[in-house]
């Protein structure tokens, strides 16, 4: 392929029509763009992750573009059918139902289809839920890596965890709120008790930001059923050559507790606590019975 062929700039083939990647409000309809809003009433057709949820947000809009679904159980026979319409001449914008379509959402096997049709991909910014949670986690913005959501089967789970455990950038993760819980604890157990930052809500009326370590907000949704929409921000691998304070009793407890919520036996939760503290067995067992009032 020649350098030219590689490039899809404007003056690319104008007989094919443009695949619009175009970024939805993942809560605050204020966060659709200007852009967005011309794009989706200029094309003649939207390939929508669920066409009556892009249909409020139309309307919302004063907009009444036409809309095909296109979501992940169907998009293996209506992929090839949108390439055909883009090769006709025809324009498409492609949305899921928030943020980025791609990330996490259908859209990324149809931008890959459009690219080898030689048809132009053009991404139309906006709203994303990785991205606004770390740059106000207050963790490290400089290199991060977005894993999106974890397998759900323990196994792939913990290999998952396992892989990343040693990277020094800072992690992003996607959870629904009834596996949070189990979800911080396979973080908590794989990667050590790191400062971390669930972002709930993000751009709606309830939107928060809980800081702490791992454990800590492990505790707060042992305690507090999770509700709403949720991104889990942890930090990179702590460097080895910084000094590392001990943790307090009260720490050590929190870690051990955290570990039986998530449904280890106080034996295993003493060991694996006592791992990621760099403590002996027995200090940790001393501070779990000091905090029961047994010394
Ligand atoms: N495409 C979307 C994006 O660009 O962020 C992500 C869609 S993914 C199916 C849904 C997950 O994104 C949720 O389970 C949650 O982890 C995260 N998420 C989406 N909206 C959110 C919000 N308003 N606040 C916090 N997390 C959110």
């Amino acid at each position: 392929m020649d350098d030219e062929k590689k490039c899809d700039g404007r003056g690319g083939e104008k007989t094919l029509g443009t695949l619009y990647l175009c970024a939805t409000p993942i809560g605050n309809l204020e966060d659709m763009t200007y852009r967005a809003v011309r794009v989706l009433g200029e094309v003649p057709l939207i390939a929508a992750e669920d066409t009556r949820r892009t249909r409020q947000l139309l309307t919302h809009f004063g907009l009444s573009t036409r809309l095909v679904s296109y979501h992940e159980h169907n998009k293996a026979e209506k992929g090839p059918e949108l390439v055909e319409w883009l090769l006709t001449g025809n324009d498409l914008a492609c949305v899921s139902d928030a943020g980025l379509p791609g990330i996490a959402d259908p859209g990324a096997q149809l931008a890959v289809d459009a690219i080898a049709a030689g048809v132009r991909v053009v991404p139309l910014p906006g709203a994303n839920a990785a991205l606004s949670a770390l740059i106000a986690s207050g963790l490290d913005t400089t290199r991060f890596s977005f894993i999106g959501f974890l397998p759900r089967t323990k196994e792939k789970r913990r290999a998952c965890l396992e892989e990343i455990a040693a990277r020094r950038e800072t992690l992003i993760f996607y959870e629904a709120p009834h596996r949070l819980t189990e979800t911080l604890s396979a973080i908590l157990e794989s990667l050590g008790n790191r400062p971390a930052v669930l972002a709930r809500e993000l751009t709606k009326k309830f939107e928060e930001f809980c800081r702490g370590r791992l454990s800590e907000l492990l505790a707060i949704y042992n305690e507090m059923m999770p509700r709403g929409e949720f991104v889990i921000v942890v930090g990179g691998v702590e460097d080895a050559s910084e000094e590392v304070s001990s943790p307090s009793v009260g720490d050590v407890v929190q870690m051990v507790h955290s570990f039986m919520n998530g449904g280890m036996a106080k034996k295993d939760a003493i060991r694996e606590t006592a791992k990621r503290a760099n403590l002996s067995r027995r200090a940790v067992y001393q501070a779990v019975l000091e905090q029961e009032g047994k010394v």
